[in-house]
C-alpha cells in the first residue's frame, strides 16, 4: 500500500518524493510507504483551504451538516475496512476499532451536523437603550488538525467534525504512526461531494516536519492538537509568533479511587478496563488505584485474576482485548518504566514484560502489569507510561486519597468506586481534573465537555465548546 497526501482534492506525493515506512506492531512489518510531506506541500495545504474557506464559510449549515451525514453514512459503509485499518496500522483490537472507534466517528460527524443546526446563538435586548445585541459566530478559518496515534480515526473525526460544522476548512495532520484511516477518511469526505480544498491531508512528522511547519504557517487560523504535555508546551511556543489559537487535549496520570464501600464486582472489572484498555495507551487511563486499606488485599486478589484475563493476543482476532503496543519505542518506554519501577522498590505482583508465546514474539505485545509497594513520589507512579501497567496503593481516609490524586501536575481525568453520594460529591469537586467518573469509567457526552486541568490541557472539545474554538464570536448592536 502507498499512502499519499490529498490536497486540494488530489492525492498527492511530496515533491522532492520522500517517503517513509508505516509499520504493524502486530509483527514490526511494513504495511505501507507514506508521501514525507514538507513545508512545501503544508503550503500548498493551507494555500488549498484558504482558497476554499470562503465559500465553504458561506455554505449554508444545513448544507453542511447533509454532507456531515453522508460522510458518517460513508464511514459506517466502510465500517469494516476502517476498524481494520486502525487495528492493523496501531495494534488496538478490532473488537474496539469495529465496535467503538469506528461507529463513534460516524456519530461524532452526525452528532456536531446536527449541533451546529440547532444550537441557540446569544441575544440582548435593552430597550430602554433602544439596541438589541446579538453575537454572530463566525468560522475561525483555516484549521490544522494535529492527532495522535492511540485512537487514529476517533481522535481525527473528533476535530474534523465540528471543524466542517462550524465553517471551517482544515489541514489534518495524522501520527506518523498511524497515518492511513485520516487519509481514507479525507477521501470519504471528497466523495461525498465535499468541495475540494476543504479537507485536506499531509502527512510527516513533528518537530521540522509538517506538523511544526503547520504550527508555524502564518495562514493557519488554529490548531486542534491532541497528543503529549511535552509535545502541547513546544506548541504553544512555535505558535506565539502568529498567536495562533490552540486546543490542546494533553496527557494524563489519572487516579483510580476505590472506597472501602465499593461494590467490587463493579470496581475490580472497571480498575482493569481503565488501565488495560487499548494497552493502556488512552489519555484518561486510570493508571494510579487508591484503594482503601480495608479492602486492599481483597482488591488486589481479584484485580490480579481480573488482569489475568486481559491477555495479549493478536488485535485481529476479535476475542483479544490486549493487543500489542504501537511501535517498538513505546514497548521500550513502557519496559523501561517497568525496570525503573523495579529500581525505585515496586514489586511486579503480574506481567513485566513480555509474554511467553511465541507466536507473538514479533509484535510490540507487553504483558498487563500491576505494580505494588508503591508511592506517589516514584516516576512509574508519576509520569504517564501509556502502556498496560497499573501502579495501585493503599490510602487510609478520603482527605488522603484525594490529596494523592492531585498530587501530579496532570489533571486530565479521575475515577471513583463508592456507595455514598455525599463521598461523589465531594471527591468529584475536590479532584482537579476535567473528567470524572463515579462508580463507572469512560462514558463520554458529546454535548459535555472533555479536556484536561493543568498540564492536561487547554480548551474542551465537546458540543458548544467545539463551537468555542471553530469560531469567532462578534458582538453586533442595533437600534431598535
Ligand atoms: P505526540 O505529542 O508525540 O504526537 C502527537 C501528534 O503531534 C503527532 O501527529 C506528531 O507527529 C505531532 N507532533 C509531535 N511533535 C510536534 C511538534 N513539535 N509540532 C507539531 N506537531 C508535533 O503524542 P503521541 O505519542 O502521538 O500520543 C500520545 C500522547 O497523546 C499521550 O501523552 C496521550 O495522553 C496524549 N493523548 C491525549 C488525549 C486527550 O484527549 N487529552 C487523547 C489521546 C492521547
Amino acid at each position: 500500500m502507498h499512502i499519499r497526501h490529498l490536497i486540494d482534492g488530489h492525492l498527492v506525493d511530496s515533491a522532492d518524493g520522500q517517503i517513509f515506512d508505516d509499520v504493524t506492531p502486530i509483527d514490526n512489518t511494513v504495511v505501507a510507504t507514506v508521501a514525507l510531506g514538507g513545508a512545501g506541500e503544508v503550503d500548498q495545504a493551507v494555500g488549498a483551504a484558504r482558497r476554499a474557506f470562503g465559500s465553504w464559510s458561506r455554505t449554508p449549515v444545513q448544507q453542511r451538516r447533509f454532507m456531515l451525514d453522508r460522510i458518517a453514512d460513508a464511514i459506517d459503509a466502510r465500517a469494516d475496512e476502517l476498524a481494520e485499518l486502525d487495528t492493523r496500522d496501531m495494534g488496538a483490537p478490532i473488537s474496539d476499532t469495529a465496535a467503538i472507534t469506528v461507529p463513534k466517528s460516524a456519530e461524532v460527524m452526525r452528532f456536531f451536523g446536527a449541533w451546529a443546526e440547532n444550537v441557540s446563538d446569544e441575544a440582548y435586548h435593552r430597550p430602554e437603550l433602544g439596541v438589541l445585541s446579538y453575537t454572530a459566530r463566525e468560522p475561525l478559518g483555516v484549521v490544522a488538525a494535529i492527532a495522535p496515534w492511540n485512537q487514529p480515526l476517533l481522535a481525527m473525526a473528533w476535530k474534523l467534525a465540528p471543524a466542517l460544522a462550524f465553517g471551517c476548512t482544515v489541514v489534518m495532520k495524522p501520527a506518523e504512526q498511524s497515518p492511513v484511516t485520516a487519509t481514507v477518511l479525507a477521501e470519504i469526505c471528497r466523495d461525498a461531494g465535499v468541495p475540494d480544498g476543504v479537507v485536506n491531508v499531509v502527512h510527516g512528522f513533528g518537530p521540522g516536519s509538517v506538523g511544526e511547519a503547520l504550527v508555524r504557517h502564518p495562514d493557519v487560523d488554529g490548531v486542534a492538537f491532541t497528543g503529549a504535555s511535552a509535545t502541547g508546551k513546544a506548541l504553544m511556543a512555535a505558535g506565539s509568533s502568529t498567536l495562533k489559537r490552540l486546543s490542546l487535549e494533553l496527557g494524563g496520570k489519572s487516579a483510580n479511587i476505590v472506597c472501602a464501600d465499593a461494590d467490587l464486582d463493579q470496581a475490580v472489572p472497571g480498575s482493569a478496563l481503565a488501565a488495560f484498555n487499548n494497552a493502556g495507551q488512552i489519555c484518561v487511563a486510570g493508571s494510579r488505584a487508591l484503594v482503601h486499606r480495608s479492602i486492599y488485599d481483597e482488591y488486589l486478589e481479584r484485580l490480579l485474576a481480573e488482569a489475568r484475563s486481559w491477555a495479549p493476543g493478536d488485535p485481529l482476532d476479535p476475542k483479544t482485548r490486549l493487543g500489542p503496543l504501537v511501535s517498538t519505542e513505546q514497548y521500550e518506554r513502557v519496559v523501561g518504566y517497568i525496570d525503573i519501577a523495579r529500581q525505585e522498590g515496586a514489586t511486579v505482583l503480574l506481567g513485566g514484560g513480555r509474554p511467553s508465546a511465541p507466536e507473538l514474539d514479533a509484535g510490540n505485545y507487553v504483558e498487563p502489569t500491576v505494580l505494588a509497594d508503591v508511592d506517589n513520589s516514584m516516576r512509574c507512579v508519576r509520569e504517564e507510561i501509556f502502556g498496560p501497567v497499573l501502579a495501585v496503593m493503599p490510602f487510609d481516609d478520603l482527605d488522603e486519597a484525594i490529596r494523592i490524586a492531585n498530587d501530579t501536575p496532570y489533571g486530565l481525568a479521575g475515577m471513583l468506586w463508592t456507595q455514598s453520594l455525599e463521598t461523589a460529591q465531594r471527591t468529584a469537586r475536590e479532584v482537579r481534573a476535567g473528567n470524572f467518573w463515579v462508580n463507572t469509567f469512560a462514558v463520554r457526552d458529546r454535548r459535555a465537555p472533555f479536556g484536561g486541568f493543568k498540564e492536561s490541557g487547554i480548551g474542551r472539545e465537546g458540543g458548544d465548546h467545539s463551537r468555542e474554538f471553530y469560531t469567532e464570536p462578534k458582538a453586533v448592536y442595533l437600534k431598535t
